[in-house]
């Protein structure tokens, strides 16, 4: 039998988190008769492909603009690259890692980011020894087991921008600026929350008082905050609940406690941002998750996330991250990391049109087998235009079923070809608005798909074009 379980907390809401837990029985086994996906990750479906697609086409363009090449990395990598490169102690690697040994024992990860791989791939294939800095962009899932609600899944999509082997400090303020572009061009407004966590000497120092401070507080930190007192101190104020929120207003704040270099780096950095006119607003108050992280870190908040609940992306500067992952020499790096899945959550929270880029303008209908043949050599020939998109149904007999489909698809023509048609060797073309419909030669059914369509694009997408006034019926 199957139990229904209610979902605990407000966030496990979510229709995937219900279907899920709907299907364990009683023993808190699955029902044996249907297998879902697994939990906090998800189908994205034909449908919803568009905003995704959307999100995809910008940031490939971003990267073709600022010459960013694309790597493919693998999604198991070592577990050690991640122990070593983002941090033992950090939440992502301590907490949420899907981490297994393999058959041959090998001590596998997921990757829950992708930097360390990129960094790893630089320092693999000898990329030291090219024209510097090298520019990454890559695109793919992201695993972290943390606890599914909205805007937190546990198989996640990024796409990010790595660049390694250059320190000026226009790079991070090029780097700021492509991911704001990225959303920009999406239609979606944030602003940017910048701050720098300085070199690890400027950190230790920070990190002492930091410490010093909370210890003097530590009754009123939450039960994890008082554990990151002794595992990652930073991550305190990064924390949402609301006493350690209070607390952190009157705590040490990092920029008082960077050196000259740190100093005078972020200083350009901001310098940069101002030429820009970007919408920034200096937050001592981020620090982000990964121990990689040196002086300038950044954030993308939507303007009506005002606490940052639900970062649409981040990023920052990792100048020792490649001497860590057995690089030869120190190389300073720099790079950021979008959250698609929040993304595409955002196009749909604010009703962003977005134009299905393989909706047919033309669909082709046929009606006796003769017909069938003859338009499925036309078909092969007209999905190669380059200019308009054709749609069919070759397998469906009736022509009242191929004009419902035509219809659901939202063609502009629609071509017909029946018994009689064939033997003329004509055709017919229906405009699929007016329901007009004129016969053509067969011949010429590709000029004059392009003639209409482009009378339509004249004439504005909800105007017919005008044709020989002649009507069928559907069936
Ligand atoms: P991070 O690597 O933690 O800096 O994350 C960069 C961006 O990835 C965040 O700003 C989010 O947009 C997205 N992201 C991180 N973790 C998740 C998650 N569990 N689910 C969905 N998106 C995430």
């Amino acid at each position: 039998m199957v139990k229904k379980v209610t979902p605990k907390n407000n966030s496990a809401k979510s229709g995937l988190i219900k279907t899920e837990e709907d299907k364990i029985n009683k023993r808190g086994r699955r029902s044996t008769r249907e297998i879902v996906t697994v939990t906090g990750m998800r189908d994205i479906l034909p449908q919803d492909q568009r905003y995704w697609h959307a999100v995809k086409k910008v940031a490939e363009k971003i990267a073709a603009d600022y010459g960013y090449g694309l790597i493919d990395t693998p999604v198991l990598e070592p577990v050690d690259l991640f122990v070593r490169g983002v941090g033992k102690q950090t939440e992502v690697v301590e907490k949420e890692m899907f981490a297994f040994k393999d058959q041959a024992g090998d001590e596998l990860a997921l990757r829950p980011e992708a930097t360390a791989s990129v960094v790893r791939a630089y320092v693999q294939h000898g990329m030291l020894n090219q024209s510097q800095p090298v520019k990454f962009f890559y695109q793919g899932p992201m695993f972290r087991h943390e606890k599914p609600q909205s805007g937190r899944h546990r198989q996640f999509f990024q796409f990010g921008f790595e660049a390694i082997g250059e320190a000026n400090p226009a790079l991070d303020a090029q780097l700021i600026l492509m991911g704001w572009n990225s959303l920009n061009e999406l239609g979606i407004e944030s602003v940017i929350q910048v701050n720098s966590i300085g070199c690890p000497n400027c950190r230790d120092n920070y990190r002492k008082e930091l410490v010093k401070y909370y210890r003097s507080k530590s009754k009123l930190l939450c039960e994890n905050c008082r554990k990151r007192l002794t595992t990652n101190p930073l991550r305190i104020l990064d924390c949402k609940e609301e006493e350690c929120q209070k607390l952190k207003d009157e705590s040490p704040q990092v920029l008082d406690y960077l050196d000259d270099d740190c100093k005078k780096h972020f200083m350009k950095v901001i310098e940069y941002l101002d030429e820009l006119d970007l919408p920034y607003v200096l937050n001592p108050f981020i620090v982000r998750g990964l121990d990689y992280y040196t002086k300038t870190i950044f954030e993308y908040w939507s303007t009506d996330d005002q606490e940052g609940k639900n970062a649409l992306g981040g990023g920052g500067r990792y100048d020792g991250l490649v001497k860590l992952l057995g690089g030869r020499e120190e190389t300073p790096a720099c790079g950021l990391a979008m959250g698609l899945d929040r993304i595409v959550a955002k196009m749909r929270e604010i009703d962003l049109e977005i134009k299905d880029e393989f909706q047919p303008d033309v669909f082709i209908a046929q009606i006796g087998e003769a017909a069938k043949k003859k338009v499925m050599v036309l078909y092969e020939k007209l999905r190669q235009c380059e200019d308009f998109r054709v749609a069919q149904a070759f397998y469906k007999d009736s022509l009242k079923n191929q004009l419902d489909l035509a219809n659901k698809l939202k063609v502009k023509l629609t071509l017909i070809l029946g018994q009689k048609e064939f033997g003329d060797g004509t055709i017919l073309i229906r405009d699929m608005e007016g329901g007009i419909q004129e016969e053509i030669n067969f011949s010429r059914a590709e000029q004059e798909i392009r003639k209409r369509l482009l009378k339509y694009k004249e004439n504005g997408a909800n105007v017919p074009p005008e044709t020989n006034k002649l009507k069928i019926d559907n069936n």
